[in-house]
């Protein structure tokens, strides 16, 4: 089973992804974190990716493909995995079908008004040092002294991407490149989508009925 979670930068794809990890065993592949860790670390691929990041850009087919690619053939992801951030584009879609076409496929959208979604990526931080994202419910106050990292009490500062401007950016990016996955992931019978309204765990509650449908679905298949 692989699961695509799709929808618009604030949506909470990277809280729900962690859930559905831990929920169902099936490791979280996030090219966002897989890129960030890499500008963090300034590895060469950090350094290509770097600028077009920080304007809310795509970054290039080739790089973020063959970071897809090496991490679905990992061991762990042998029973299916869970994609947060990938595919973003019908071209991106394409490749993930050549990279592992066999398995079956499941598209969940997070669906959020623009208005919460500003909200909430206005609220966002990200840690300096192990990057983890911290929701708006855990972060400081604005104006604070920037607030600590829950998980290893490091400093919090707003994501590069994060800024107003750079947020449009990303949201008509979003319309323009990725929104057009949902009619081809319909026309597939993969669609799905569910409101993004609420705690994370109510919507963690939605995500959960679906993806057990799923796993019954395909236990099903595979007895008959
Ligand atoms: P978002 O909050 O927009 O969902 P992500 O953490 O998924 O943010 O991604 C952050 C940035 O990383 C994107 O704006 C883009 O520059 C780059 N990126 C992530 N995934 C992809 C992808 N599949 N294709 C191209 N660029 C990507
Ligand atoms: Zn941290």
């Amino acid at each position: 089973m692989r699961i695509i979670l799709l929808g618009p930068p604030g949506a909470g794809k990277g809280t729900q992804a962690c859930r559905i990890e831990e929920k169902f065993h099936l490791p979280k592949i996030s090219t966002g974190d897989i890129l960030r860790r890499a500008v963090r670390e300034g590895t060469p691929l950090g350094l290509k990716a770097e600028s077009m990041m920080k304007d809310g850009l795509l970054v290039s087919d080739d790089i973020v493909v063959g970071l897809v690619e090496d991490a679905v053939g990992r061991e762990e992801c042998r029973r299916g995995y869970v994609l947060d951030g990938f595919p973003r584009t019908i071209s991106q879609a394409e490749s993930l079908t050549r990279i592992d076409g066999r398995r079956p496929e499941r598209v969940i959208e997070i669906l959020l008004g623009s208005e919460e979604l500003a909200r909430r990526l206005a609220h966002r931080r990200v840690c300096r040092t192990c990057g983890a994202i911290v929701g708006s419910e855990d972060s400081p106050p604005p104006g604070g002294d920037g607030g600590r990292c829950p998980v290893c009490g490091g400093a919090l500062e707003v994501r590069s991407d994060d800024r107003p401007d750079v947020i449009r950016a990303r949201l008509e990016i979003f319309d323009a490149q990725t929104a057009p996955l949902r009619e081809y992931y319909r026309s597939r019978n993969a669609y799905h989508s569910l409101s993004g309204n609420g705690t994370p765990e109510e919507v963690f509650g939605r995500i959960s009925v679906l993806v057990e449908g799923f796993l019954g679905g395909a236990a099903e298949e595979r007895r008959s």
